[in-house]
Formats: C-alpha cells, sequence, structure tokens
C-alpha cells in the first residue's frame, strides 16, 4: 500500500510530491501532465522569491523539468472520490482506478466559478461531478451538463453518447463540441430545482428562444477542474468552501492533509508551496507514528 497519494498536480500539489520523494515515502500524485492552469496561465509572476518577472509557461516548465529530475511521474486521472476506511484511503479516478493509501493530501485547488444553488442539496439525486461513473444511468434520459474547461470534453461526448439530449453550458470560449443531441446555452443558470431528486434548471431569462426560464432536465454534470474537497471526501469538515486545517495541515479526519488554496486565502503560489511543504513533513511523522 502507498505512502501516500496526493490528489492534484498544482503547486501545492508538486511542493508535497518533492518533499515526499526527499523522505523517501512512496505516493501517487493525481493531476494533469500540465500541472495546473493556474500556473500557464499567469501572465507574469512577481512575487515568489528568487523568481522576478518570470511567465508562468516559464515557472510551469520548471516544475515539470523538476518532476522528471526526481523521477515523479504524474497519474492523468481525475479522483471522483476519497473515502477513509479504518487506518487506510480509498481514492476512486473518474477513469475507474481504484487506489489504497496510508495518508491522502488535498491540493485540488479552487474553482473560480460559484456553485449554482441547489448543487450540493442535490448531490447524489440528480447531481453528479463524474461523467464515467454515472453517465449510464442517465441512458435516452435529458440532462444538463455544465463544463468549466474544454481539458474535459470528452467526458460530454461520453454522456452525448448516452443520453437523449444533452443541454450544454460550457464557460469556455473555443468549443469544439457538436452533435444532434447537444444543444449549448451561454447563459449562467440561477438554480436547481426539484423535490427528491432534479426535475429542472432555472434561469434568469429564457436560455433557449422562445422557451421558458425553467428547462425540465432528469440530472445534471458538473464538469469542473476542481471539484470540491467537501464533496471528494465525505465527513471533512470545511468552513465557507475551504478545508479546514490546522498548522500541521491536518483536517479532521486522520491521515487526511490539505494545501494550498484549498484550504483558504491568500490564493498563492508561495502559500500553497509552503503548505504542500508541510503536509508532506506532517505525513511522514504521521507515517512514523502510527507504523
Ligand atoms: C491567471 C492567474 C494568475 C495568477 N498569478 C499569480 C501570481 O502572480 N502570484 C501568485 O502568488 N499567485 C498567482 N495566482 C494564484 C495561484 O495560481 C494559486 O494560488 C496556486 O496555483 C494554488 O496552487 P494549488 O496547488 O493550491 O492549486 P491549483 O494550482 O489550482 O492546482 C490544483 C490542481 O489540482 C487538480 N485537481 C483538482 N481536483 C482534482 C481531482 N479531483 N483529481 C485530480 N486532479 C485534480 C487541478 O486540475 C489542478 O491542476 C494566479 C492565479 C491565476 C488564475
Amino acid at each position: 500500500m502507498l505512502d501516500c497519494i496526493i490528489v492534484g498536480s498544482g503547486p501545492a500539489g508538486i511542493s508535497a510530491a518533492l518533499t515526499l520523494r526527499a523522505n523517501g515515502k512512496s505516493f501517487r500524485l493525481f493531476g494533469s501532465s500540465g500541472l495546473s492552469e493556474k500556473i500557464s496561465k499567469a501572465e507574469l509572476i512577481r512575487n515568489y522569491p528568487g523568481l522576478s518577472n518570470v511567465t508562468g509557461q516559464a515557472f510551469c516548465q520548471a516544475l515539470q523539468t523538476q518532476l522528471q529530475a526526481s523521477e515523479i511521474a504524474i497519474t492523468e486521472e481525475k479522483v471522483s472520490g476519497v473515502y477513509a476506511l479504518k487506518g487506510k484511503f480509498s481514492v476512486l479516478t473518474n477513469e475507474g482506478g481504484a487506489y489504497e493509501s496510508k495518508t491522502v493530501i488535498l491540493a485540488c485547488g479552487v474553482e473560480n466559478i460559484r456553485p449554482i444553488d441547489g448543487e450540493e442539496r442535490f448531490f447524489g439525486r440528480g447531481v453528479s461531478y463524474c461523467a464515467t461513473c454515472d453517465g449510464m444511468l442517465y441512458k435516452n434520459k435529458t440532462i444538463a451538463v455544465f463544463c468549466t474547461t474544454k481539458r474535459l470534453e470528452h467526458e460530454i461526448a461520453y454522456l452525448a453518447d448516452l443520453a437523449k439530449h444533452v443541454y450544454l453550458i460550457p464557460m469556455y470560449k473555443d468549443l469544439s463540441i457538436a452533435r444532434d443531441n447537444i444543444t449549448v446555452i451561454r447563459k449562467m443558470p440561477t438554480k436547481l430545482e426539484g423535490g427528491m431528486r432534479i426535475t429542472g434548471l432555472r434561469f434568469a431569462t429564457p436560455p433557449l428562444d422562445g422557451g421558458s426560464e425553467l428547462l425540465d432536465i432528469d440530472g445534471m454534470f458538473m464538469l469542473r477542474e476542481s471539484v470540491s474537497p467537501a464533496v471528494l471526501t465525505g465527513g471533512l469538515q470545511t468552513e465557507n468552501g475551504h478545508v479546514v486545517v490546522d498548522r500541521l495541515q491536518r483536517t479532521n479526519l486522520p491521515g487526511c492533509f490539505a494545501a494550498g488554496d484549498c484550504t483558504g486565502r491568500p490564493y498563492q503560489y508561495a502559500k500553497a508551496i509552503g503548505e504542500g511543504n508541510v503536509a508532506a513533513h506532517a505525513v511522514s511523522e504521521y507515517l512514523s507514528e502510527n507504523q
């Protein structure tokens, strides 16, 4: 069993991985080979000590080179659930992967787009964050798909193959998916409605010509770069959407640590990298105390 699983390949996750490698621990780092759009899209970084006026692209390249030199590979799978089970963690991914570890570091960042009203209430009752996990439940049904990144278009395609109709709400410009059963809506929904399960998606004004403000749907998929840590990890204590941690980056779940933007402001590289480092040292201490 792995010593640790790190969820997220941004500055916090990378920093944690480098420290765990230095401490001789076994681990798996989940994320993407592009590391984090919050690194690559930064125009110019002026506030990171030692790197004055570096572009986000150059910073990203330097981190990738450092990971390679340290022989740290990134597992390009999206973690869909982290389950604490008697002294170990079971981690599942959208791609069907299942992994086990003694500890977990949540370094999944924060999503800039706010949750839609009703999203938490209907989670598991019509709201899903994983196309491959739950797509089959919506075979021949009408669904809405809210997607924040082009990187997840393969998940839209998978859902469109199954569903009768897809109302697609992309939050990015260069959309490159088109199907007969996909209707693209360029408006932000305001609310999810229903009783025990979702039945409708409401907009401030009719999203389609001549239609109503309420679209009838059977389910809604939220395809985001970052899923809220509370959704990923049952029983995790959060406050205002951030994971509650102590000075050692420990969460309320023994063996589960968190670092970076997901623990709160300021949203900055230096804080994320510092917390990733502290979390990795705390993991090493936890492992020696719980051998
Ligand atoms: C345009 C822009 C410019 C910025 N400029 C600066 C700056 O100049 N100086 C500064 O200090 N800060 C800057 N920031 C803020 C900085 O980018 C963030 O504070 C920092 O990236 C946070 O690091 P993180 O590791 O916590 O999260 P992130 O960088 O958000 O990384 C999280 C990673 O985890 C991945 N992930 C999330 N959920 C999962 C999952 N379930 N499974 C697998 N992977 C997952 C995400 O895809 C992402 O790659 C900027 C941010 C933006 C958007």
